[in-house]
């Protein structure tokens, strides 16, 4: 009679915190996502049934079908696991399954994740925080029905760094927005696409060069001084121990 909803951080199944690595290891059900690595899932009990409810890009029309979906197994099965890429509160709609959950009297556990949001600058050596360099972050979803997004013009802050979620597709207006909003055409900026998996790859350029880069989903927008540091891969430093 338990949901638990589990970070599945940013891609290798080293990355899960050791309390979601022994949900897993017990679960009965396990429902996932997309952006979920297969893994991650090998870390699931043998006998464990697995579902994926993955979402296309942007696509939400099925989230009401999902949280029915967690409410019927969190009635049938004793130990659930809801599986969410990076954490489950930053934009992986965790709120909105807990709060159908709980509407439902079914017991739920909340069990964070390593986000993409900081980890993924950080897999190319990014600090997304640095003395004399930046004074914080702010991360933030690119993508948005139209009216409905973030004013990119009211984010042009050259003291914090800038992280972007979702925000391959924008990522022209983004830069524009930014410009507008008096952000120096100059700044620095990194995407990383596929962090901490074999696909991994990092761009960088200047912000009013972010438009013309070729990238892919999924991928983070790092825009900021900081993004112009490379302390060491993470992924090669973790390579190299192994
Ligand atoms: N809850 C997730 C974010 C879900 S939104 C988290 O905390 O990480 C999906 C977006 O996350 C993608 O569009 C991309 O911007 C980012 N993302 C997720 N995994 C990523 C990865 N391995 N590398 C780079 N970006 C990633």
């Amino acid at each position: 009679m338990t949901v638990a909803l589990v970070g599945a951080g940013p891609g290798s199944a080293d990355l899960l915190t050791v309390r979601a690595a022994s949900l897993l290891s017990v679960a009965e059900v396990v429902v996932y996502d997309r952006l979920v690595d297969p893994s991650v899932l090998a870390m699931a009990a043998d006998d464990a049934e697995l579902i994926d409810v993955g979402k296309r890009p942007g696509g939400s029309h099925n989230q009401e079908l999902i949280n029915e979906l967690l409410v019927a197994l969190g009635r049938r099965h004793e130990r659930v696991v809801r599986l969410k890429g990076g954490d489950p509160f930053v934009f992986g709609r965790g709120g909105e399954e807990l709060e159908a959950l709980q509407a439902a009297g079914i017991e739920t556990e909340l069990v964070p994740g390593v986000t993409s949001g900081l980890s993924g600058p950080a897999a190319a050596g990014i600090p997304v925080t640095h003395r004399g360099a930046s004074h914080g972050v702010t991360v933030v979803t690119g993508h948005a029905r139209a009216g409905e997004g973030v004013d990119f013009r009211r984010l042009a802050n050259p003291d914090v760094t800038l992280v972007v979620l979702m925000g391959v597709a924008n990522r022209s207006s983004i830069a524009a927005e930014l410009v507008a909003g008096g952000l120096d055409p100059a700044t620095p900026v990194a995407v990383v696409e596929s962090a901490f998996t074999g696909d991994q790859r990092t761009s960088r350029a200047r912000l009013d060069e972010l438009g013309g880069l070729v990238v892919a989903s999924p991928a983070v927008l790092v825009i900021g001084a900081v993004a112009a540091l490379e302390l060491g891969s993470v992924l090669e430093l973790a390579r190299r121990q192994r």
